[in-house]
């Protein structure tokens, strides 16, 4: 499994370009998920172009949560490829989303693939299980990361966190994680580097990440 960081407010590549707001590629063998679309639809799909990646294989949108810098690249992308979006029960969807599904509870997407439902009204995080470990993503951690990793923990212990983390700062809860790539919103970027050296991961448009596949 792949997960390419396609929009971000850092940039990791030379040739493209960083803006406020997050996007990323999980390429895996049952299903090609881009999770949240950024801000500028025109920029995620001039920088998914120069990282070689064709939007056509891209099955499925997954949003995090309605904000501008998470959602408002979908109407662009639908624009070039229709496919099925998974959005919080909260969220409007675009007027080009044909196929829409609205999340409120924890359930499994795709066979080891879940989101943790709408969480505190607000967000949902997406879960993937590789064996016994899992990765979660998240948009910006509105309900906060103690209650995102708590939901996601139903099904096995998370090992690997990506996306923004906004002002989360008890960096002691993320003691049992093997990595962490805090990106886009999170404040303490640098705190969570000194403190977790080891599990540090740099984030960034263009930074690709290698995991196991997932395992329903
Ligand atoms: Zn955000
Ligand atoms: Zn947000």
């Amino acid at each position: 499994m792949k997960l390419t960081i396609v929009y971000d407010n850092e940039r990791w590549s030379e040739g493209l370009v960083s803006d406020w707001g997050f996007s990323c590629l999980i390429q895996t063998d049952p299903v090609n998920i881009l999770f949240d679309t950024g801000a500028n639809g025109l920029l995620l799909l001039r920088n998914m172009n120069k990282l070689g990646v064709n939007p056509g294989i891209i099955d499925v949108v997954f949003i995090s949560h309605g904000h501008w810098d998470h959602m408002g690249g979908l109407s662009s992308f639908l624009g070039v490829k229709q496919v099925p979006v998974i959005l919080p029960a909260s969220v409007r969807a675009p007027g080009r989303a044909e196929e829409v599904t609205k999340i409120k509870e924890s359930v499994e997407l795709y066979p080891g693939i879940y989101t943790t439902g709408e969480l505190k009204g607000i967000e949902q995080s997406l879960v993937i299980r590789m064996g016994g470990e899992l990765l979660v993503v998240v948009g910006c951690a509105h309900p906060g990361v103690a209650n995102i990793l708590k939901a996601a923990s139903q099904y096995g212990e998370v090992a690997h966190l990506v996306g923004g983390l906004h002002g989360f700062d008890d960096f002691s809860l993320l003691e049992g994680l093997k990595t962490v790539c805090p990106v886009h919103c999170t404040q303490h970027k640098l705190d969570i580097k000194l403190f977790w050296p080891d599990k540090w991961v740099q984030g960034g448009v263009g930074r690709v990440l290698e995991f196991p596949e997932p395992v329903g």
